[in-house]
């Protein structure tokens, strides 16, 4: 059979990839502790729950306008004011099937054959893939441990080109959890603005930030920053909503209308019950979101505490989402079972298969000196998980 260029030079989404395999071993019957997946452990609260449910009672069940219902569009734009001081009008929202959706419909709309994505790395997997989708071109900035993963102006002015459309601003990051300050933000603004790109605000994790750190919308310095912000993000992370595919755009009314036309032949609306689902996430009691948050605070604690304890990995304490970061380089080189571990790949099969705990390396997302674990599962999964790992680093030879 003839396959597409297109679909043969995708990458298929590692972090999916090992969480399936996880999910099989399981199956099997092998003990295997996840921390590959991206998910919140916790369930979406029950309020949001009974809110499809009467949906669904209702009969709530047909299509919806193909951009989301006034009434979610209106929830947004509420949330928007109350969390980020960011006003916008209900034609500058757009709904789609979860943040994903949100960004490839962006993509869509913006990128022509040849033109220029740059992309802070480490990056999440499907920033690269979605541009290449749109026949853009990823241009990767390497982010410094040593500085934080932060991404700043003085890395980003050596790759611009006249092609240059668009720079991924992941803040909080995916998979560093690394989150910029005001001062940063200003600086990348600034180059923006001189420059004339886009800036793709990706706002997934905002809400889970720690230490006393404040979200800052990129969008809100200044009037003309508002104007070349495209902001996007998602119901998932923020309330425990992964399943449920709801993800939004906020930007110019034109790009808005494009997105709209694009989603109308390619999904139509997002769920019909998910969507009022989603109002009640947004407008409701936000008391779920800050307890989760607490819990991931106390969870990113010991986490990193226990990774740095272990011989040969160092990890920095993100300031935002649910992962970590470790350097375990200086493992590469050692050797288990008479076989040498060269690399992120290697070490992160060794753990699945000696230790029975399920990371993603860190050439996934573009640097192979690391693993990412996220720590959205329970307590005492992390403990045991941690348990087995320092075993299993222990054991190298
Ligand atoms: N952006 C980032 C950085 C993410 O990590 C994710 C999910 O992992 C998303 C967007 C999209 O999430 P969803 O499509 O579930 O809304």
């Amino acid at each position: 059979m003839k396959i597409s260029q297109h679909a043969k030079n995708l990458v298929p989404s590692a972090t999916l990839v090992i969480s399936n395999k996880a999910r099989q071993m399981r199956a099997e019957g092998i003990d295997v502790l996840g921390f590959a997946a991206g998910e919140p452990d916790f369930d979406t609260p029950d309020h949001i729950k009974e809110a499809a449910i009467q949906a669904i009672r209702e009969g709530f069940t047909k299509y919806t306008a193909s951009g989301g219902i006034n009434e979610l569009k209106d929830a947004v734009v509420t949330k928007l004011k109350r969390d980020n001081g960011l006003t916008y009008a209900r034609n500058q929202v757009l709904i789609s099937c979860g943040g994903k959706h949100s960004l490839y419909n962006v993509f869509q709309a913006l990128l022509d054959p040849g033109d220029e994505v740059i992309i802070p790395a480490p990056y999440w997997v499907s920033f690269p893939e979605q541009v290449k989708l749109c026949d853009g071109v990823p241009v990767f900035v390497d982010t410094a441990e040593r500085e934080g993963f932060r991404l700043h102006r003085g890395l980003v002015e050596p790759l611009l080109t006249p092609r240059t459309r668009i720079l991924v601003l992941n803040s909080p990051s995916n998979p560093t959890g690394a989150a910029l300050t005001r001062k940063e933000l200003e600086g990348l603004a600034a180059l923006a603005l001189e420059r004339g790109f886009w800036i793709l605000a990706d706002e997934t994790y905002e809400s889970l930030v720690y230490d006393g750190y404040q979200h800052v919308s990129i969008a809100t310095l200044s009037d003309a920053m508002y104007a070349r912000t495209i902001l996007v993000n998602s119901l998932s992370k923020a309330y425990a909503m992964t399943g449920w595919r709801v993800g939004y755009t906020a930007g110019p009314k034109e790009l808005i209308t494009a997105m709209d036309g694009l989603q109308s032949q390619m999904t139509s609306n997002p769920t019909s019950i998910a969507q009022r689902a989603a109002v009640v996430a947004l407008t409701g009691p936000q008391e779920p979101t800050h307890r989760m948050r607490e819990e991931f605070a106390r969870r990113r604690r010991y986490i990193v505490d226990r990774l740095n304890a272990m011989p040969g990995v160092t990890c920095l304490s993100p300031e935002g989402a649910f992962y970590v970061f470790p350097n375990v380089s200086s493992l590469y080189g050692k050797r288990h079972a008479g076989k040498v571990i060269g690399n992120s790949t290697e070490f992160s099969a060794y753990l699945l298969d000696t230790a029975r705990i399920a990371v993603v390396p860190g050439v996934e997302f573009g640097n192979d000196a690391h693993i990412r674990i996220s720590y959205a599962t329970s307590m005492a999964n992390i403990e045991k998980g941690m348990d087995r790992m320092a075993e299993a680093v222990k054991t190298l030879g």
